[in-house]
């Protein structure tokens, strides 16, 4: 349930008059998706006054049919989430995963005997992640946020343009009013309108695919164990959900993606039975079906004076490895941790030189992990004997040489140097 949805901006801002059309505040967030909403919070716990805008009104951000995606949370991420007061209020409907089976395979020939077999046991006593549907996600973060004092939640308000100065970014809002920060934070998603108004460059390029995202119900328990099952157009992933469900991130070609998309119930069910195999028995998709097309796209910088871009404006990675959301959930916690110090020491938050060492930090991790999934996906997207030959012997070899398997299990379940202290247990 979401609270405060009539909590407009009218009510909160201290610096504002009855005839102001202006208003101020210390951060402005431009893009109030999941990035957006935990970098809020992560922001208001260093004690800034936070303003975040999104153009898309909160009902329907918060509607059952506006993302049918699950996200796998790594356990960084569920630390900071618990610390930011948003994962006790999605727990129980979240699903740990304890397993991951990795295998090659083609459609209706069922997986190869060659797989890979994750245990999370091998890494440490907690599961590689956490299953949380975006739906439930998305709302425990409006929540959280709308029971902040320090976070102004405006929606739907669309920032037309910035305007960058001495001490403050001005934006000016489709209202015809504006508001001023120290900082502008752009979360507005892929190749970012706001960051390229400013000169920012991207590279990247189309994956050519299509996500295709959909739940199904089996008679079978799923026993927390997730599936990447390699198929020559894309990667198709089979993601534990609480019950005998799980989340489907079936990828393709755009053209046969658009035409399963067209498909009737009945059709869309055998294609994806035919993929899924009987494994956990009978196997039905529920609910409505989504689409994502896939792309890659890098920022060449994260940061300018008055403007730093985090999570998906930053970086849009191929959701092979479900890492996207986590990648920009450890942009927001090193950002906040960055401008809570250099407030502190009484820094200009938005001085370049501040916002570097954020800049520096995140994008090494983001870059390396965006080209590693480009080539995990052309790797294994196709169906060229050769190419199957390298990466069934590359699965063989992950599988049998264990420092190399618990390198990519740390990998999956987040487990890496350099974490910002909030997603660390006990730092804090
Ligand atoms: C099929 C698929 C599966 C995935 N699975 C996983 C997974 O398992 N694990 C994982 O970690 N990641 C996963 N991801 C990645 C993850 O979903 C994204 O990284 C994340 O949703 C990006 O969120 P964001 O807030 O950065 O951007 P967006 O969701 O794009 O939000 C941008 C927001 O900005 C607003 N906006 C835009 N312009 C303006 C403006 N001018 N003024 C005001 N507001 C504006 C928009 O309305 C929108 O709400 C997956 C992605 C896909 C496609």
């Amino acid at each position: 349930m979401i609270r405060g949805l009539s909590r407009i901006w009218t009510g909160w801002n201290r610096h504002m008059t009855d005839t102001d059309t202006s208003s101020t505040g210390d951060i402005a967030i431009i893009g109030g998706g999941l990035n957006g909403a935990a970098l809020a919070l992560a922001l208001a716990r260093e004690g800034f006054a936070v303003t975040m805008f999104d153009a898309a009104p909160l009902d329907i951000l918060v509607d059952e049919g506006f993302d049918g995606r699950a996200t796998a949370i790594a356990a960084g991420s569920r630390t900071m989430l618990r610390s930011l007061g948003v994962w006790e209020r999605i727990e129980d409907t979240t699903e740990p995963i304890s397993d991951i089976l990795v295998s090659d395979g083609r459609v209706s020939e069922g997986a190869s005997p060659l797989f890979l077999h994750f245990d999370h046991k091998e890494v440490g006593t907690e599961p590689f992640g956490t299953l949380a549907e975006n739906r439930h996600l998305r709302t425990a973060l409006y929540d959280a946020v709308a029971d902040h004092d320090g976070i102004d939640h405006r929606a739907p308000v669309k920032v037309m343009r910035v305007e960058y100065g001495t001490g403050w970014a001005t934006l000016h809002l489709d209202d015809g009013s504006y508001h001023r920060a120290r900082l502008a934070v752009a979360c507005d998603g892929r190749r970012s309108r706001t960051a390229q108004a400013a000169g920012i460059r991207y590279t990247g390029w189309d994956y050519g695919q299509t996500g295709i995202v959909c739940t199904v119900e089996h008679e079978r328990p799923h026993q927390g164990i997730a599936h990447e099952y390699f198929l020559p157009s894309g990667p198709f992933a089979i993601l534990p959900l609480k019950g005998n469900r799980s989340s489907l991130v079936w990828t393709e070609r755009h053209d046969i993606a658009t035409a399963a998309m067209g498909l009737d119930d009945a059709g869309f069910g055998a294609e994806v039975a035919r993929r899924f195999g009987a494994f956990l028995g009978d196997v039905q998709v529920i609910g409505p079906r989504w689409s994502y097309p896939l792309s890659l796209s890098l920022a060449h910088d994260y940061v300018k004076p008055r403007l730093t871009l985090v999570g998906d404006s930053a970086h849009g990675v191929h959701p092979i490895a479900g890492q996207g959301l986590n990648l920009g959930f450890k942009d927001s916690a090193a950002l906040a941790e960055v401008l809570g110090e250099a407030d502190r020491r009484g820094e200009d938050i938005g001085d370049l030189n501040v916002l570097r060492r954020y800049e520096r930090w995140r994008r090494f991790d983001n870059t390396s992990m965006a080209l590693g999934m480009d080539v995990l996906n052309r790797l294994f997207s196709n169906d060229v004997a050769p190419l199957r030959l390298v990466r069934d012997m590359g699965i063989a070899a992950v599988g049998k040489i264990g420092p190399l398997r618990r390198m990519f299990m740390r990998q999956a379940a987040g487990i890496t140097p350099g974490l910002p202290k909030v997603m660390r247990e006990n730092a804090r």
